[in-house]
C-alpha cells in the first residue's frame, strides 16, 4: 500500500531533534518533496467515498449570547472520506444558529456540489484538493472546513505522522484553555468562574449583552474579575451584540480591572471605535475571517488578538495561511472552531501544536461543552491545559457505534 512505502522510505530520515529534545520533523518542505516523489512513483489514491452524519450536540448547561442567541442543541456535521487505499479521514463542521453565514444543513448540499470535483482529484498533497473545491464552490467555507481537515486527517495517516507535523511541525504539545461563561446574572457567573478557577482554568471569557443593558455587564466583568482575582485573564464578548457607545462605557467602566473586550460590534470599524475610546486591548472574532480583515484588523489597531476558527476561514489550509499572518503581525490567537466535538476541536489542536508559542493565547475544549463525545478517549482539560493527540492523521477514533448509520453516502 502506499501508505506503508511512505513510512518506510521517508519519515525516517527526516526525524531530527527540536529545541526542547522532543523527536520531530526536520523540514516540511523536505517532507513535501519526499511525497511528492512517492506518490509519483505509485498508485495516486483518491477518495472513493463520503459519509456524513447529522449530530446534534447538547451544551451540559444552556449557553446564552448576546442579542438572545442560546445553544441548547445544536447540530454538528462530521464527514468521512474514503480513499482507494484503505484510510478514512474525519472532519467535522458544527455551525451556531445566527453566529456566522452558516448552518449545519448546507454543509450536505455543498458536499454534494464538489463531490464529483473531489472524486477525481489525485491527492497529491493534503491543499491539493482543498483549492480545486474552493475553485468549484467558492465561499461555502463551513462546508468546506469539513472535507478540508479530513484531507489533512488522510495525508497524515499516508505520512504516518500527525497532522501538526504537516502544518509546520511542533511548537508545544500542551496549550492553556479558555473557560467560556455563559451570560447569565453576574453572580452565577461568578460561580461558573470559581468552578472553574479550581479546574486549573485561568482565562474567562464572559459573554455580555444578553440584555443591551450595560451596566449588567459591568457588574459581570466586575464580579468575575472579584472572584478570579489579579492576574488571570478575563475577557468581555458581546458576538457583535453592542453598539460602540455602550461597549465604550462599559470599557470606560472596567478601565481599572484589567480587561480585554472582544468582538463589541458587528464590524472592524466599529471595534476600533471602542478600542481608541476606551484603550483597552481588543480580540477580533466574528469580523476577522480571511485574509482581508485580518489586515484590517491590524491596521485600525484593534486587533491584539484574533479567533483562528477553523470553519470560519475554510479549513486548515486557510486557517494555517491566518496563522502564518498572524505570526507575522504580533497577533495573539485563539485556536478554535465555532462549536463542535472531539474531530473539530482536534483539528484546531493540530493547528495551535504548530503555531509559535508566542502567539499562542489559547485553545477551547470544544467536547466538554457538549455530549456526546464523538471520539470519547480525544483529549481532555486536565488543570486548565489541553494536550494535543499524538500518532497518525488527526490522531483520534470517532466512534461510529455513536454516528450510527450515515445520513448520506456518495460513491465516486
Ligand atoms: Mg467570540
Amino acid at each position: 500500500m502506499a501508505s506503508y512505502r511512505m513510512k518506510t522510505f521517508w519519515v525516517r530520515p527526516l526525524r531530527c531533534m527540536t529545541h526542547d529534545g522532543d523527536d520531530q520533523i526536520a523540514a516540511p518542505d523536505l517532507l513535501w518533496k519526499a511525497s511528492a516523489m512517492l506518490l509519483r512513483s505509485g498508485p495516486m489514491t483518491r477518495v472513493v467515498r463520503i459519509r456524513l452524519w447529522h449530530v446534534p450536540l447538547t451544551s451540559h448547561t444552556s449557553y446564552r449570547m448576546a442579542d438572545g442567541k442560546t445553544c441548547d442543541t445544536v447540530e454538528s456535521v462530521v464527514l468521512a472520506l474514503d480513499t482507494d487505499t484503505g484510510q478514512t479521514g474525519w472532519g467535522e463542521v458544527c455551525p451556531i444558529p445566527g453566529y456566522l453565514p452558516a448552518y449545519a444543513r448546507g454543509v450536505a448540499p455543498a458536499v454534494t456540489e464538489f463531490a464529483p470535483v473531489l472524486f477525481e482529484t489525485e491527492l497529491t498533497g493534503p491543499e491539493a484538493a482543498p483549492a480545486r473545491l474552493r475553485e468549484h464552490l467558492p465561499g461555502h467555507h463551513y462546508a468546506h472546513s469539513a472535507a478540508d481537515i479530513a484531507l489533512w486527517d488522510i495525508f497524515g495517516q499516508f505520512a504516518g505522522l500527525p497532522v501538526h507535523a504537516l502544518l509546520g511541525g511542533l511548537r508545544q504539545r500542551e496549550f492553556p484553555l479558555y473557560h467560556s461563561i455563559s451570560c447569565l446574572d453576574p453572580e452565577e457567573m461568578a460561580s461558573i468562574a470559581a468552578r472553574a478557577a479550581r479546574d486549573g482554568i485561568a482565562q474567562f471569557q464572559v459573554k455580555l449583552g444578553r440584555e443591551g443593558d450595560w451596566e449588567l455587564d459591568v457588574a459581570r466583568l466586575a464580579r468575575v474579575r472579584e472572584t478570579v482575582g489579579s492576574g488571570p485573564l478575563v475577557y468581555g464578548d458581546w458576538n457583535c451584540g453592542a453598539t460602540s457607545l455602550d461597549a465604550t462605557r462599559v470599557g470606560h467602566a472596567v478601565a481599572h480591572l484589567d480587561i480585554m473586550l472582544e468582538q463589541p460590534c458587528r464590524t472592524i470599524a466599529e471595534c476600533a471605535r471602542v478600542r481608541d475610546a476606551t484603550g483597552l486591548p481588543m480580540k477580533l472574532d466574528e469580523a476577522a475571517h480571511d485574509t482581508g480583515s485580518l489586515l484590517d484588523g491590524a491596521a485600525m489597531g484593534c486587533m491584539d488578538a484574533v479567533a483562528i476558527k477553523t470553519s470560519k476561514f475554510g479549513g486548515l489550509s486557510l486557517a494555517r495561511r491566518a496563522r502564518d499572518l498572524c505570526e507575522h503581525l504580533g497577533v495573539k490567537m485563539c485556536i478554535e472552531d465555532t462549536w463542535g466535538s472531539d474531530i473539530a476541536m482536534a483539528a484546531a489542536l493540530h493547528l495551535a501544536a504548530s503555531t509559535d508559542p508566542r502567539y499562542v493565547m489559547n485553545v477551547c475544549d470544544l467536547s466538554s461543552y457538549v455530549g456526546p463525545r464523538i471520539a470519547p478517549y480525544g483529549p481532555s482539560r486536565n488543570n486548565g491545559r489541553i494536550t494535543v493527540p499524538e500518532g497518525p492523521g488527526l490522531g483520534i477514533s470517532p466512534d461510529t457505534g455513536i454516528l450510527g448509520t450515515p445520513d448520506m453516502v456518495l460513491e465516486g
